[in-house]
């Protein structure tokens, strides 16, 4: 799965009535689902979707993954999303179903708030001893408030930060007492008053000294697993860095989960459920399968986003053959959203957009080609082909693409078919 291959999507382009546009925000045809996954996303949004799941189940290159990914950009940046293919959860690092918790906790937001204290006023004096290096730097700040003065004794985070906005004496500074971020606001105290320059999630608190202070709310969003690896003492936070995070203890989890149930009811942290994709969901075998069920039922759910371009398959691990290789108990509780093969226009179209997002240019055969041949082939191999045909157009010094460029591109890069047909045509050849 790779998500830059995906990078022209930027949601699902359906309207306030989400009646799916012709092409928008990179999206083309396959209405029907776009407008389904558009209804699902409603749900989302409304809390109505508690214990259900969805699976688009459609051929190989049919927008599974670009509409599941579509769904994730329309619910903003701040909601996570998390993408495994199903294979990923077999490993020999940690079982199953801890390689599956992670996933669901990657995929449930925690939005965190803080109020963090702004001092804000004239410089008066500053004796700032810049003799000692590191750590070590001391000093003292004068600051003038409105009718009264402020001593600080700044630590080293506080002085370099004043040397790099240059404040000096009669500058009008903001310090935030949390983070030690300098502002400088400008040299004349009433232009600090220009409060709007701050951000429109500043507070202002007249103190009883006369002290102008400002609270202001810091909001950041991590995900419950971000919170279990930067609390794991064998892990520690440099886990999450390298990605290699072994398995978690469960009473951690407990813990975890209690302290922010406890931060919800002071209303510190809000819950995000995000979206858990699992592509290839045919590859779970039945354990895994029924520790899905089970999770669903959590309160603290993702939307899981299932795909799988399987009809009729053996369930892993059993051997029951079932839709898409899903159980019945859990096929019970899925949203089933089919994707269709798409006709020559809509493949046009999407080569169209590529071609803009890759900075490429075909002429009017070469697109023609290309669109033969995605429909011959699949749409994912004719868009691949869009960048090595610009790199053998470059060798001849030239910036747009013809029909020859590709024609030597497919005769280098094998599709499925032909590599398979190759395959068998080699097999007693490659037998040994
Ligand atoms: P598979 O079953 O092989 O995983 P898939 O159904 O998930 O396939 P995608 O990977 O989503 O298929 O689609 C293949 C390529 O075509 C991707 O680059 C995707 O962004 C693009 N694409 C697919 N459908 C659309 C669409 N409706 N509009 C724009 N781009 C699309």
């Amino acid at each position: 799965m790779d998500p830059g291959a995906h990078s022209h999507i930027r949601g699902l382009g359906l309207d306030d009535r989400l009646e799916p546009r012709a092409n928008s925000q990179g999206m083309v045809g396959q209405a029907k689902a776009r407008k389904a996954a558009g209804m699902i996303l409603k749900m989302v949004q409304e809390g109505r979707i508690a214990g259900r799941a969805m699976l688009f189940a459609g051929p190989p290159s049919t927008g599974k993954t670009a509409i599941a990914l579509g769904m994730a950009q329309t619910l903003g940046p701040d909601v996570p999303f998390t993408m495994i293919a199903a294979s990923e959860v077999f490993s020999l690092s940690m079982s199953k179903t801890e390689a599956l918790t992670q996933a669901f906790r990657r995929s449930i937001g925690v939005r965190i708030k803080e109020e963090t204290e702004i001092i804000e006023g004239e410089v008066v004096e500053m004796q700032i001893d810049r003799s000692l290096t590191g750590a070590t730097k001391t000093g003292k700040l004068t600051i003038k408030t409105t009718d009264m003065e402020t001593i600080y004794d700044l630590g080293t985070k506080m002085i370099d930060a004043l040397a790099k906005e240059k404040v000096t004496a009669g500058d009008v500074i903001s310090i935030d007492k949390t983070s030690g971020k300098v502002s400088k606001l400008g040299r004349s105290f009433a232009r600090s008053r220009d409060y709007d320059a701050m951000g429109a999630d500043t507070k202002f608190v007249q103190c009883p000294e006369g002290e102008i202070q400002k609270r202001r709310e810091v909001v950041h969003t991590v995900s419950l697993h971000e919170i279990d690896v930067i609390n794991s003492r064998t892990q520690g936070f440099l886990a999450l860095f390298a990605g290699d995070t072994g398995e978690i203890k469960p009473e951690l989890r407990n813990q975890i989960n209690q302290k922010v149930a406890e931060w919800r009811e002071e209303g510190k942290a809000e819950i995000i459920p995000g979206v858990l994709f699992i592509d290839e969901v045919h590859m779970l075998d039945i354990e895994c399968f029924s520790f899905l069920n089970r999770a669903l039922e959590n309160e603290l759910s993702p939307l899981v986003i299932m795909a799988s371009n399987r009809g009729m398959a053996r369930i892993r691990g059993t051997k029951v053959n079932s839709p898409h290789g899903l159980p019945v108990d859990l096929l019970d509780r899925v949203l089933i959203v089919s994707t269709r093969p798409y006709d020559s226009e809509d493949v046009q179209e999407i080569i169209k957009i590529r071609c803009e997002e890759e900075d490429v240019t075909l002429n009017e055969a070469a697109l023609q080609v290309l669109t033969q041949m995605a429909l011959e082939t699949t749409l994912r191999y004719a868009l691949n082909i869009i960048s090595t045909a610009q790199v053998l157009a470059r060798k001849r010094k030239s910036d747009k693409v013809e029909t020859d460029d590709l024609k030597r591109s497919y005769s280098y890069f094998m599709d499925e078919k032909r590599s398979v047909q190759w395959l068998k045509e080699q097999q007693g050849a490659l037998m040994f």
